[in-house]
């Protein structure tokens, strides 16, 4: 259990993975949640450094795609303003949203990474459909109650997983 909850590569923003990483790790597509991890939570408004960051990986011939729970409203919005496609309420760890986005892209698994701020959705999901896995800080402290309870669970999973030597700091 421990294990599927432990991300491949752990950083503090999205934009700040560049091309070359992903280049060098030979993946050609991402899954990218949305709230807290491309924008603040609940917000329509993109900052502009992940509106250069999308533009980079696009210039890269990088594939995107949003993968996120939130309703297909907002994340249809966010989508079209960036010119990436989208799947919503998806009720990330569940495999089949993950299936969706992989179709959309026409990547394979093992050249996929799914990127977001929660270990219970984003990594434990990503790593379910054996992606690579990163786990971001959230963008901001304002989230869902039930995400700030979760908070404390990914607090003593980091714990383990620090003790068991399997991620460091
Ligand atoms: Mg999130």
């Amino acid at each position: 259990m421990l294990k599927k909850l432990c991300p491949r590569f752990r950083t503090r923003y999205l934009s700040e993975l560049t091309p070359d990483f992903f280049l060098e790790r030979d993946i050609k597509g991402l899954l990218i949640d949305l709230d807290n991890t491309l924008v603040d939570w609940g917000e329509y408004s993109i900052p502009p450094e992940m509106i250069k960051w999308v533009t980079k990986m696009k210039m890269a011939e990088i594939k995107l795609c949003i993968i996120s729970n939130a309703l297909e409203n907002r994340v249809k919005i966010i989508g079209e303003k960036l010119g990436i496609p989208w799947v919503s309420r998806a009720i990330k760890p569940r495999k089949s949203p993950f299936r969706r986005a992989l179709a959309i892209l026409g990547t394979k698994p093992s050249e996929t990474a799914a990127v977001g701020d929660q270990l219970f959705t984003d990594v434990w999901g990503g790593n379910r459909m054996k992606l690579y896995t990163i786990w971001t800080t959230p963008l901001s402290t304002r989230e869902l109650w039930f995400t700030k309870a979760v908070r404390h669970l990914e607090k003593i999973v980091l714990k383990k997983l620090k003790k068991k030597g399997i991620i460091c700091e």
